[in-house]
């Protein structure tokens, strides 16, 4: 296997688990397969197969062709690895998380927070206000929950990525 070749293993391996490191190895080692040839090799179901082929699919790490049958009119894919470098792919996929924080900072940012003292549950000012400021779950009076300290996590976190992907796409753009 060529170097890129096994980051790319590693990747999708990272990212969605055994089975799609098994799927990559099998679209590197044949060029190409369709769904049904993934699904024996890996020994998930064929829809199973599909919905992991997506995946890799969104997150760029594989391609297909497609041909329609012209008898049932269904198409047949075919799939094999990304020709893109593994570092544009890399930048790719950390923009993603980058955008998951981002959304998550908002909400924090979004409200006051109160949680329950008793089972930690956590409330909006809008959800704590709807239910009386006391917990759905136990009936205890909701105190109010300072998360500061998430919202600096998450900045901070967005920070590092952010230098991390230029890194990345510095690299294999300019
Ligand atoms: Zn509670």
């Amino acid at each position: 296997m060529a170097a890129n070749e096994e980051l790319l293993k590693q990747l999708a391996e990272n990212i969605y688990g055994e089975a799609a490191g098994k799927t990559i190895e099998l679209l590197i080692r044949k060029g190409e397969a369709t769904d049904e040839e993934v699904a024996k090799y890996v020994g998930i179901s064929v829809n199973d197969a599909r919905r992991l082929l997506n995946y890799l699919f969104e997150s760029n790490l594989v391609k297909y062709r497609r041909i329609r049958d012209e008898k049932i009119g269904w198409f047949t894919y075919f799939w094999r690895i990304t020709d893109d470098p593994v570092d544009k792919i890399v930048g790719h996929r950390i923009s993603k998380v980058i955008e998951k924080l981002k959304r998550r900072l908002e909400y924090e940012t979004s409200s006051t927070f109160y949680i329950c003292p008793h089972c930690h549950r956590r409330y909006t000012f809008e959800e704590a206000t709807e239910s009386m400021f006391s917990c759905i779950e136990c009936e205890q009076v909701l105190e109010s929950f300072d998360n500061t300290h998430i919202i600096e996590k998450l900045e901070k976190e967005i920070k590092r990525l952010e230098e991390i992907k230029e890194d990345f796409l510095g690299i294999g753009t300019e």
